[in-house]
């Protein structure tokens, strides 16, 4: 695949790359956050999602066994009407009493009681354990109200049993339609203690089942006091009740921590149970995995980041490396001034116009008079001072920004002026002239006025330094350096371009 030139120098543009260094991990840090965002709630759905399963289950379990002993409880109270019961022996009524009653693990007694609250029948022992019931809620619920129906009272301890138990009863009605007493069967608490054994729900969570008037029958896990405590002045309780089931956060029951609650209404019955679970342990998992992602991409992005600024630096070290590397191989390293290559470039660009052409142009091509001499009796170091010399005359004979002054050869220096005339070029000559006699190296012993320089001046109309122009300009300067060398030295001899071939030469002694 090929880049295209654009992104090519994007990628080589330090800007870039530190830009990138503060996008990426900024678009790292969004999309982790997206993420994590959607982690957390995907936490809260399974959590929601786990109690919601757990529910079913159990209030589909609960419901069962309930309407299973409320079956046996409609049997007593029916077989208690068959014709000829109290005739028969008691052997006999105890079979016709009890027997589509349940007899479970977790049943505890099964009674019908008089309507003074005394036992009349006991599944379990003929005759019956003597015991009064008159006391309790459920006899006096059905005493005061005669279309209660299946009644389930609140946690009790069993009187014949001693453990906890609740109680669920029936009404007996006489045939003229007053109260005759309660069909009665207790359920341990066992049963729901094994129901809800090994259900995990964090330290803080818990199961509940509750009477619909607040009484709390059940919970596991098991902490002292939760059983038989009415929590119906909750504001959350208050809501399962108005709600049948739902799912919300709220107050826990008992104290005002946040809590998540689900719950549902066994059947139709008067039961409620409600999953607690706490928030911030549903969000510790989450919590955990937050941490560590969290962590690693911050890592990531501090080394992205750190990466893409160190690359930037390092590319405009590069960068300015490279520009110094293109300044010294268009510099002479003895004098300083630009050396052939940047003449070059220069003729080049007039060539090919990318200078401006309707002005004229003029060229000095200045060279030293008898410097092997000097070399030669002076030494090289001393030739190469007077070549940084000769460099400072030719700087100080010009005055215009754009005029070019190169070293093209051992002590061969150009002048490239545009827009400049070869009258005016000529006058910048005898500048040169002047200041290179002033040039000396009393050191060296080299006087002022040792020193003399050969120049040869060509200039151009406007345009015509184009299309070639430039470079014929160059050769034209050169053969008038040659006349002036010719001609006895110190001395600019100047041809037009225009004229070159007419070897119409005009010399001037300096
Ligand atoms: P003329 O130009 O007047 O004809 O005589 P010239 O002696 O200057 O001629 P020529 O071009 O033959 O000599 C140029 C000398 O310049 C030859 C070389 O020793 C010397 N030269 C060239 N480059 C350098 C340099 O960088 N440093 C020094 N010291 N001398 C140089
Ligand atoms: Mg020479
Ligand atoms: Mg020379």
């Amino acid at each position: 695949m090929r880049m295209t030139p654009d992104l090519t120098g994007h990628l080589r543009s330090a800007r870039a790359w530190i830009g990138l260094g503060v996008l990426a991990p900024l678009g790292l840090l969004v999309v982790s956050g997206l993420m994590l965002i959607d982690l957390r709630v995907d936490a809260w759905d399974k959590a929601a999602q786990t109690s919601r399963n757990l529910l079913q289950v159990i209030e589909r379990d609960i419901a069962r066994n309930v309407e299973i002993i409320d079956l046996s409880l409609r049997g007593v109270v029916d077989n208690l009407s068959t014709p000829g019961f109290s005739s028969v022996s008691p052997a006999l009524r105890q079979l016709i009493l009890f027997d589509r009653a349940v007899t479970a693990r977790d049943m505890g007694v099964f009674l019908v009681v008089d309507e003074n609250g005394d036992t009349l029948f006991d599944a379990n022992a003929i005759p019956a354990r003597p015991l009064n019931n008159a006391d309790r809620s459920y006899f006096r619920a059905h005493r005061d109200r005669p279309d209660l129906g299946l009644f389930i009272g609140e946690p009790v301890t069993s009187r014949l049993l001693g453990v906890p138990v609740i109680v669920l009863s029936r009404r007996i009605t006489k045939p003229d339609g007053s109260f005759g007493g309660v069909v009665q069967a207790s359920l341990k608490l066992t049963y729901f203690s094994r129901l809800f054994a090994n259900i995990a729900l964090g330290a803080k969570g818990a199961i509940n089942l509750y009477a619909r008037d607040g009484q709390r029958i059940m919970r596991h896990p098991e902490i002292a006091g939760a059983i038989g405590d009415n929590v119906a002045a909750s504001t959350s309780f208050q809501r399962f009740v108005r709600e049948d089931s739902g799912s919300f956060i709220g107050s826990a029951v008992r104290s005002d921590e946040p809590r998540h609650h689900t719950f549902t209404r066994i059947g139709d019955l008067p039961l409620i149970l409600a999953v607690t679970l706490a928030p911030d342990e549903i969000d510790a998992e989450w919590r955990a995995k937050a941490l560590v992602i969290g962590s690693i991409v911050l890592i990531l992005c501090g080394l992205c980041a750190g990466l893409s600024l160190l690359f930037g630096r390092e590319l405009r070290h590069r960068g300015r490396m490279q520009r110094e590397l293109a300044r010294l191989s268009l510099t002479d390293p003895l004098t300083g001034l630009p050396n052939r290559r940047r003449f070059e470039e220069a003729l080049a660009d007039v060539e090919g116009g990318r200078v401006t052409r309707d002005e004229p142009l003029s060229l000095l091509v200045i060279d030293v008079d008898h410097f092997k001499a000097v070399n030669d009796r002076y030494g090289h170091a001393v030739g190469d001072e007077v070549l940084k010399g000769l460099a400072r005359c030719l700087q100080a004979s010009v005055r215009h920004p754009g005029d070019l002054i190169c070293r093209v050869g051992g002590e061969e220096f150009v002048m490239l002026l545009p827009g400049t005339e070869v009258a005016s070029a000529q006058r910048v000559a005898d500048t040169v002239h002047a200041e290179v006699h002033r040039l000396g190296l009393p050191a060296a012993g080299i006087p002022a006025g040792a020193l003399t320089v050969s120049i040869g001046l060509a200039g151009t109309a406007p345009a015509s330094a184009a299309r070639g122009g430039a470079t014929d300009l160059y050769r034209v300067a050169d053969a008038a350096l040659y006349a002036a060398k010719a001609s006895g030295r110190n001395r600019t001899c100047s041809r037009s371009s225009a004229r070159e071939g007419a070897s119409d030469e005009e010399a001037e002694a300096a």
